[in-house]
């Protein structure tokens, strides 16, 4: 059989033209993908040596499928091919060079809270006052330095830069930015940025190692292309300079991680860089109805800024999108998990034919809470996952320790976990001796004598000695063995087996899960490397989408929009349609932001074939205060004529457009009303809080475990106040706070940003 049947004459055109560089920009749903994968296929076949090969992918499980259905046109050589995400591919390069910029083989990947806790830490040593200098703003401004590969020396000499710090009054951001990549380097470990920069910096200063692979990788590809940053550009750039066989595909459309740093300009500028670049169009878009892809159409074109594109479906046209109002978030669920339950049973379909897209992960719990009931099965995707866990982040902190004992974050965190009497302030001490006489805190912990004294010098060196015999056992024995040791030896099995409480129970049974998954793991059979340290690298590099399991499960997919890119659901149900929500309200500043958040909702739109739900809520809870809320301006984008209201405007009206519009008026209507009685129940956040305050999506909830009635506490907007009540269970407790700018309020505890004072 022909295996390149299932291609148009564009698609097939791309896939053969094996030499050059090659440049796709299309519409969602056209092929792309198609495209490399058969591409990929397509040179295994023409004799191309697979571990010539390199396929960059947005994500792990994008790569996995890919290779998967390589695999089934060219056999068990897919294993070769060199295929995963721009982290996980260059940190495994990395794994074999770190020596000749200065690491261990063993670095440590540190995750973002590593990253951030050790920015605070710096922070507090400096002095610095930890509200101008909020950890998740100089996280932000380090990780854009390194993506646009601007280096700490750089960045303080750089005087454009210094004088904006300075303007906005955190002049010291240079020093912070220094010190960090001190601390990171004397602790042998790399944040997800470094793992680019540091591949940058390795193939500037060693020619022979980009030689290397140059060499190696005769053949280039990309998918995603419009979401690279300038970082990704630089290693694609010299990696495919010699041999020129680079294949990109993307859609500018699509572009929706400008906020990361992903720069659009790298699609506009690829016909720059390789002026003998051939370019293909493809605009059949495959995967929706008519119906899917008008609406879709008529929501770009509000963009000023994009490529001409035309897209059109030849399949059926479909049946109209259809959209939900509800009461609140909760009811909003219900209808959600209803439709499901009644089109799942009307259509024959599967559980797995499902997906609900929101903007922001807060907004799962109503959905989770409906599809429960309802007994839907379902999978989150995102939120807190299973390696974000407290018992298996501590765990895993001595399994890094094990491979790299300079690892200062793992250190801090279990040198005293469980206890064994070394307080804060010998680890002070150690820090500060390591810090002050530039040691590595390795050795400084294996000569406690020397800077501790007492019973925390004989606690101290035990601890050392306890890795040490951690390190003997690592050498020799499986993955498996290892682990259970250290989980044994350490004393957190013990410690989490006394705990008798329901939910030191689950701690126990998430440590054995994590052990049988490193038992999985060490048994495999389509990978060679299978040590703990490898299997530690793969789980520091799984984003939050990567954590699937079993693929072919019947559940109904949750993710964030953001999470859905590339994918593609029979029904989706996109929620949360409300202004300030979906346009987010971080976005209403300037016109290329509402643009991103109109590229979003793009993307979501196509991600469905058959049919496209969208719903919006007329009240929600937002960071604990009941709001009420204005239908999203994207409805009103639409093309009217693909939509179907399931309710009656509330006024009479002629089209769907006035439909949304007279929503709009009686909201407006009702926030007037709100304000004019003395203590209005229901307020809009955006007109009491200063935008300043609105928390990001990342936000922690507070720790607020000790909370009793008459404490004093500050909110991160609020301010300071009173606590008057506690009502409720765990994980749902609500606080009455008496506010001294805002009087009463009542807020759910997991939800609001509290402190106790
Ligand atoms: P996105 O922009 O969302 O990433 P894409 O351009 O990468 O989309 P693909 O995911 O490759 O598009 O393709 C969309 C769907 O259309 C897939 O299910 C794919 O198998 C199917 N498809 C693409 N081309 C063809 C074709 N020539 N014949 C049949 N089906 C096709
Ligand atoms: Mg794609």
């Amino acid at each position: 059989m022909d295996y390149l049947a299932g291609l148009n004459p564009s698609q097939r055109s791309a896939v053969e033209q094996i030499k050059g560089p090659v440049m796709i920009v299309a519409g969602a749903g056209s092929g792309k993908t198609r495209v490399i994968t058969y591409r990929v296929a397509h040179l295994i076949r023409q004799g191309v040596d697979p571990f010539n090969i390199l396929v960059l992918t947005f994500t792990n499980k994008a790569a996995k499928e890919m290779r998967e259905r390589i695999m089934n046109v060219v056999g068990s050589e897919a294993k070769n091919i060199w295929m995963g995400t721009f982290h996980s591919v260059f940190s495994r390069i990395l794994r074999v060079e770190a020596e000749l910029i200065g690491y261990p083989k063993n670095f440590t990947i540190y995750d973002t809270d590593d990253t951030k806790s050790l920015i605070r830490a710096i922070i507090k040593e400096m002095n610095l006052d930890d509200k101008l200098y909020n950890a998740n703003h100089v996280y932000g401004r380090i990780s854009s330095a390194k993506n646009n590969l601007i280096s700490p020396q750089e960045y303080n000499k750089n005087e454009a830069i210094m004088a904006e710090d300075i303007a906005n009054g955190r002049g010291q951001l240079g020093q912070i930015y220094m010190t960090y990549a001190q601390r990171c380097y004397r602790a042998g470990a790399m944040d997800f940025d470094d793992l680019l920069f540091k591949t940058n910096v390795l193939l500037n200063k060693h020619p022979e190692v980009l030689h290397k692979y140059q060499h190696q990788f005769k053949y280039l590809m990309v998918d995603e292309y419009q979401d690279t940053n300038f970082s990704q550009y630089l290693i694609v750039k010299r990696l495919a300079a010699v041999n020129e066989n680079i294949c990109v595909v993307g859609d500018d459309a699509q572009s929706i991680y400008a906020f990361r740093g992903a720069n659009i300009q790298n699609i506009l500028n690829f016909q720059k860089d390789y002026p003998e670049v051939q370019v293909f169009k493809l605009e059949q878009n495959y995967r929706s109805t008519k119906m899917i892809v008008n609406a879709a159409n008529s929501v770009i074109e509000k963009n000023q800024n994009q490529l001409e594109k035309n897209v059109f479906s030849e399949n059926e046209d479909g049946e109209k999108i259809k959209v939900t109002r509800a009461f609140s978030d909760n009811e909003e669920g219900k209808t959600v998990a209803e439709a499901i339950t009644q089109e799942r049973s009307l259509k024959g379909l599967k559980y797995k034919d499902f997906a609900i897209l929101y903007r922001t992960n807060a907004q799962s719990r109503a959905m989770e809470e409906a599809l429960r009931k309802l007994n839907v099965p379902y999978k989150l995707y995102g939120g807190t996952s299973f390696y974000q866990r407290k018992e298996i982040k501590d765990l895993i902190a001595y399994f890094r320790l094990t491979f790299n004992p300079n690892d200062e974050e793992a250190l801090k965190r279990v040198i005293n976990y469980p206890r064994r009497g070394i307080g804060d302030t010998s680890l002070e001490k150690i820090l500060v001796a390591a810090d002050k006489q530039q040691y590595r805190l390795w050795d400084v912990v294996a000569n406690a004598q020397t800077f501790l004294d007492g019973r925390s010098a004989t606690a101290v060196g035990n601890f050392g000695l306890m890795i040490q015999s951690f390190q003997a056992v690592a050498r020799t024995g499986s993955a498996f063995d290892t682990a259970m040791h250290i989980a044994q030896h350490s004393g957190i099995l013990k410690d989490l087996y006394e705990d008798k409480s329901v939910e030191g129970l689950s701690r126990y049974e998430n440590i054995q899960e994590l052990l049988n998954g490193i038992k999985e793991f060490s048994e495999r059979e389509d990978i060679e490397e299978k040590g703990l340290d490898i299997f530690m690298q793969d789980i520091a590099l799984l984003t939050n989408d990567d954590k699937d399991k079993d693929p072919n499960a019947d559940t109904v997919s949750l993710m964030t929009i953001h999470s859905s890119k590339g994918l593609e659901f029979p029904v989706v149900f996109i929620v949360g349609l409300e202004e300030n929500l979906f346009p987010s309200q971080l976005s209403l500043n300037s016109r290329s932001e509402l643009e991103e958040e109109r590229r979003l909702f793009y993307v979501a739109v196509t991600r469905a074939e058959k049919k496209l739900h969208l719903s919006y809520a007329t009240s929600r809870y937002r960071w604990g205060t009941l709001n009420n809320c204005e239908p999203s301006r994207f409805l009103d984008e639409l093309n009217p004529a693909c939509l179907e209201l399931d309710f009656q405007p509330r006024s009479v009206s002629t089209g769907m457009d006035a439909g949304f519009q007279s929503e709009r008026i009686a909201w407006k209507q009702k926030e007037t009303d709100s304000y004019s009685k003395p203590k209005p129940k229901v307020v809009k956040t955006t007109s009491i809080l200063p935008k300043a305050h609105v928390p990001s999506e990342g936000f922690a909830p507070s720790d607020t475990a000790g909370l009793q009635v008459g404490m004093q506490v500050e909110h991160e907007r609020f301010g300071f106040g009173k606590v008057v009540n506690l009502e409720g269970n765990k994980p749902d407790i609500k606080a009455t706070i008496f506010f001294k700018e805002l009087g009463q309020k009542q807020l759910l505890l997991k939800f609001a940003k509290l402190r106790i004072v």
